[in-house]
């Protein structure tokens, strides 16, 4: 600042200063102290003098401030554009997904990004564990469909209840069985393929 309030020596330099008027005859006027024209001399001892470096600086201090608010503005617009995005979009998606874990992870990533991170990095999550979600629904109806045939089991309670009347049958061997004899672990490879 001060740099080039000292640099503004020959008239040449008030060219382009907004707050200094330059008259026909070569008197300038500081229109930031309110003087009067100024022939060459009285104009470098304003120029240089105490007062104008503290008109310049209080003025200086203003635009500093202003730029400032500025920049808090824009990066509270910022901020709160993604926690819209965030809310409104990704918030549902999480709420569907089926496992806590995942839910979290997701949830983890949305919030680096809240804090300025890559939005890439928490969609990728978002549609990995959704993908995830709809193979997992895919497995679970295939193996539903297969250990509850209505010929053995009416319903997945009764596989439960049935552990309890038998000590020999045990109901998490007999769903692991079941699955592979659906062949899910097959089929949902398969389908993977083309998600
Ligand atoms: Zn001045």
């Amino acid at each position: 600042m001060s740099q080039w309030v000292g640099n503004l020596g020959s008239l040449h330099q008030y060219r382009n200063v907004p707050y200094v008027e330059r008259a026909m005859d070569g008197t300038v006027a500081c229109l930031l102290c309110g003087t009067g024209w100024m022939n060459p001399n009285a104009r470098v001892m304003h120029f240089h003098g105490r007062q104008h470096s503290k008109n310049y600086n209080r003025i200086k201090e203003i635009e500093l401030k202003q730029e400032r608010e500025r920049e808090r503005l824009k990066k509270l617009e910022e901020l709160e554009t993604r926690a819209i995005l965030c809310f409104t979009y990704y918030d549902p998606r999480i709420a569907a997904l089926g496992l806590k874990a995942w839910r979290d992870i997701v949830t983890v990533g949305l919030y680096h990004y809240l804090r300025g991170g890559e939005l890439a990095d928490a969609d990728l999550l978002m549609n990995k564990y959704e993908k995830m979600e709809s193979l997992s629904l895919l497995e679970l109806a295939i193996l539903k469909s297969k250990a509850v045939d209505g010929v053995m089991f009416q319903s997945t309670y009764e596989i439960r209840q049935q552990q309890a009347l038998d000590p020999n049958f045990n109901a998490t061997a007999y769903l692991r069985d079941q699955r592979v004899i659906s062949g899910c672990h097959v089929i949902v490879p398969s389908v993977a393929a083309f998600l």
